[in-house]
Formats: C-alpha cells, sequence, structure tokens
C-alpha cells in the first residue's frame, strides 16, 4: 500500500510538469475533424494558409479517425501523382523507430503530408534538428511534434544504462529524461513499466532542446510561425497525447507547471519563407 502510495504520488507530481492539450470539442470522431482533413494532397495554397493551431487538429483529428477505425479513403496512385512535382508538408514529427508508431497510420495520413523523422527513443540530434530546420525553415511546414510512446525500448535502455555498440551513446541521449523523472521510491528501471513511460514523456525535454540548440526553430517559434509540442502515444489503446514544456524549466529538473499556449497565440502565424526551392 505505501509503494503505491509513492507512486500515485509520483503520478501526481508528474502530471503538474506537463500540460496535455485538449482535444477541441468540434473534432471528436468523425464530425468537423473528418471534414477537416481531406484525403487530398496538401497544397502550397493549404499549407500557407494553415495556422499551428490548425496543423494541430488535423493531427489530432487523424488520431481520433484512427481511434475509431474510420480511415479517409486514398487514391494511392493519384497522390503519388499529385506529389511527384512538389511537396508542401503542414507539419513534422520526431517519432521514434518502433514498429508499432508509424505516424503516417497513427494519424491517419496521406503522401505529402508530413516530413516524418525516426530514431530510436525519438532522439534530437543535430542532424535531426538539421533535418526539422529544413522542413521549417525551407519548406514551410507549420508543427513540430516530438512523438513518444509507451513500453519504449530506448527508455528501457536507458533507465538500465545499456551498454552495447553504438547504442551506447543513443541512449545516454534519453539520460536527461531517466535523471527527470522524480525519485519516488519505486525501482528506476525497466522492470518498472510505470516508470520507463514516465522517461517516455522526455519529449518535453527534446521540444525545450530543439528551442536551445536550434536559433533557426526558436526564431520560427518566436514569431509564431510554427508551434512545437510533444506528444505521447499509447501502444496499448493507440491514443496520442500532446503536451506542452514548461518554459524555464531545467532540462532534468522540471519543477512548475506552465500556462499551456492558446490557440490565439498560434493563430497569427506566418508562413516561413522559404531560402530555396525544394
Ligand atoms: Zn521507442
Amino acid at each position: 500500500m505505501f509503494t503505491s502510495r509513492l507512486i500515485g504520488s509520483c503520478r501526481a507530481v508528474l502530471a503538474a510538469l506537463i500540460v496535455p492539450v485538449a482535444l477541441p470539442a468540434s473534432e471528436h470522431g468523425a464530425s468537423s475533424a473528418a471534414r477537416t482533413s481531406s484525403a487530398a494532397v496538401v497544397s502550397e495554397a493549404d499549407q500557407t494558409a494553415m495556422s499551428p493551431a490548425e496543423a494541430l487538429i488535423r493531427l489530432q483529428a487523424g488520431n481520433a479517425r484512427f481511434l475509431s477505425g474510420k480511415r479517409l479513403e486514398r487514391d494511392w496512385p493519384a497522390q503519388v501523382h499529385e506529389t511527384a512535382h512538389g511537396q508542401h508538408p503542414f507539419a513534422s514529427i520526431a517519432s521514434c523507430m518502433d514498429s508499432r508508431t508509424a505516424v503516417e497510420q497513427v494519424f491517419d495520413l496521406g503522401l505529402g503530408d508530413v516530413f516524418s523523422i525516426r530514431l530510436a527513443g525519438n532522439v534530437i540530434d543535430d542532424d535531426v534538428l538539421g533535418s526539422l530546420e529544413y522542413a521549417h525553415k525551407v519548406a514551410g511546414a507549420k508543427l513540430i511534434i516530438v512523438l513518444g510512446h509507451s513500453h519504449c525500448g530506448a527508455m528501457k535502455g536507458a533507465a538500465d544504462d545499456v551498454v552495447l555498440g553504438n547504442l551506447t551513446s543513443l541512449v545516454a541521449r534519453v539520460k536527461p529524461a531517466v535523471v527527470g523523472v522524480p525519485v519516488d521510491g519505486s525501482p528506476r528501471t525497466s522492470k518498472n513499466m510505470k516508470f520507463v513511460d514516465d522517461v517516455g514523456r522526455h519529449v518535453i525535454l527534446a521540444v525545450r532542446l530543439i528551442r536551445e540548440r536550434s536559433p533557426v526553430l526558436r526564431q520560427l517559434h518566436d514569431r509564431g510561425a510554427i508551434d512545437i509540442i510533444g506528444g505521447f502515444y499509447d501502444i496499448e489503446t493507440g491514443k496520442v497525447e500532446f503536451y506542452r514544456p514548461l518554459p524555464g524549466a531545467s532540462p532534468v529538473a522540471l519543477a512548475k507547471p506552465a500556462a499551456p499556449a492558446t490557440a490565439a497565440t498560434v493563430a497569427q502565424a506566418a508562413p516561413a519563407q522559404p531560402a530555396f526551392s525544394h
């Protein structure tokens, strides 16, 4: 009972560290959500007109369709033809390589909808940052999602300090998230799946890291051209929850809940100005 109280306490502490992004009521199920997400490919005009908040709604709606089994019908050969000479993705998603978390399926996406970057543990390194800078500064995408997931093998490896070839340096990148999970007396190893999943929510640290290490993306974020948020995919339910980081918190010592950015803060987003064609 003592252990369960501690776990419950830890859960409450962690819940205070992140701010879930609510799904707009109008976007549940297949109502306006289905109409928001068209099976047509994203045109340049679509991308230019879309705000970061609208890009998030589009992903939320896609996940709702995925959950309901009511995926959009797509004419794949037509999408190949329509995207042959250009792409105008509305978002980029940095997610884990886990075979159960393919974002195109989880968010019911078509060709050309998003840039997808997949590395074990959804780590953010210099090459990922460069890819994101292309996606948003050059190609004009509006929303960055760092998507973690439950029962992640990379989080387990980081919790257990796995040493194995090049994997050693990869799991080391996840270590700050391990350190950042509040101590509550429960086991801090891969045997404690609750702990593993708490580590998985290190996406909120990755969001902060993107801002800290990429002046290009930070500038776009500061002027509202893009938004950067975290997501967490539950492999047992198929549902994605979104989180905002805590402004000003240490990457390994989150302390205070943050006020979520409102739609108003991103509604005035201006399209990114491509530096060269793509
Ligand atoms: Zn994973």
